[in-house]
């Protein structure tokens, strides 16, 4: 239970400690992530602001550090107990004194620093640069499924240069990343043909999303198609493969470390928010829509379960947590 702090009786009391789902050893997470009753609030920088967090989504990177397997490591060392968490939707209840952007009340979505309290939480803090404004749109739990995955998709797609009327072919459509990246793709960079894998009862997603060519890994070999294609991103670890698709001058980049060559790794580096605004008008108007796994949400208390359902890597879209 959240304990208030004394406050003035007309202001709604801060609680100075709130619910978190924390782990103080690295291990599996049905083993070591545990929900803190008590875990205190954690105080804005003066870059930062605290957000009253409504929905959170999680991304496999959360099960890859609780077990201890990050291959590229943070800079940065975080102690223990760690509350996972990148991707945050809510509302500000506080702001640094440094901070221009947002004032209390705001509704905002976007990252939470590696280094500080994650969004599995009641409240989290966040540099003013990692967030936006929500989009009127879109609900928290929507908002929530858009930053990690749609910057991913972005950046990665920014470092391969694809450009307007170039094909390309998306190696895991059907996943969080994958779903952003083949609209992404189409609307943003203007691909003239996207093509891209998935097993069978998803290819119909990937229609509506506007794939051009679906292609069912489970009774096709992408590399054995005559089709080649200017761009390859692999959102799965098959960039060994991805080089046979690939036409004579083409290019492959993958979010999978560590990549074969001539595949280009892309790792995400959180920006100064530019990407998010970037991309806002496409959310606005729906051009790009986040794909919410149709499990989802996951309430706040069955987070371990959330997360062992993104282990099977059979998501679909974005997994969410909501509400929080
Ligand atoms: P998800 O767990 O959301 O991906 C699940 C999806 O992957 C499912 O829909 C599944 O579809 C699909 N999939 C699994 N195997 C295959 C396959 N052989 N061929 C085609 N599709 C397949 O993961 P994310 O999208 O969030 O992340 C994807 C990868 O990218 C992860 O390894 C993650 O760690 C990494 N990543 C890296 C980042 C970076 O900065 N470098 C940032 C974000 C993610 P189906 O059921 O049809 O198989």
């Amino acid at each position: 239970m959240a304990t208030a702090s004394t406050t003035p009786s007309s202001v709604p009391a801060m609680p100075s400690h709130m619910k978190a789902w924390a782990y103080t050893e690295h291990g599996k997470t049905t083993t070591v992530l545990k929900l803190n009753p008590n875990f205190p609030v954690p105080e804005p920088k003066s870059n930062q602001v605290l957000i009253k967090v409504v929905a959170a989504a999680i991304n496999p990177i959360d099960y890859v550090k609780i077990e201890g397997r990050m291959v590229y490591e943070d800079a940065e060392q975080v102690p223990f107990p760690i509350v996972p968490g990148y991707d945050v939707a809510g509302v500000v209840v506080k702001v640094g004194s440094g901070v221009k952007k947002f004032k209390e009340g705001d509704e905002v979505y976007g990252m939470v620093e590696a280094k500080d309290v994650g969004s599995l939480a009641e409240y989290t803090t966040a540099q003013e640069n990692g967030l936006d404004h929500k989009p009127p749109n879109l609900g928290f739990a929507e908002a929530a499924a858009i930053p990690l995955a749609i910057q991913t998709a972005y950046g990665a797609l920014h470092k391969v240069g694809l450009s307007a009327g170039q094909s390309i072919l998306v190696l895991g459509a059907s996943g969080g990343v994958g779903s952003f990246v083949v609209q992404v793709a189409k609307h943003v960079f203007g691909a003239s043909v996207v093509a891209a894998t998935a097993s069978t009862g998803k290819l119909e997603l990937l229609k509506k999303l506007g794939v051009d060519m679906l292609i069912d890994y489970t009774k096709q070999n992408f590399e054995d198609l005559p089709e080649k294609f200017d761009v390859v991103y692999d959102a799965v670890g098959q960039s060994e493969r991805a080089s046979k698709a690939m036409k004579e001058g083409g290019k492959i980049v993958t979010i999978v470390p560590p990549g074969v060559s001539p595949a280009m790794v892309f790792i995400l580096i959180p920006d100064d928010g530019t990407m998010l605004q970037k991309l806002r008008p496409y959310l606005e108007s729906g051009k790009v829509v986040p794909v919410l796994d149709p499990k989802t949400p996951f309430p706040f208390s069955h987070t371990v379960e959330a997360l062992s359902y993104l282990q099977t890597r059979r998501a679909t879209g974005k997994v969410v947590i909501h509400p929080i």
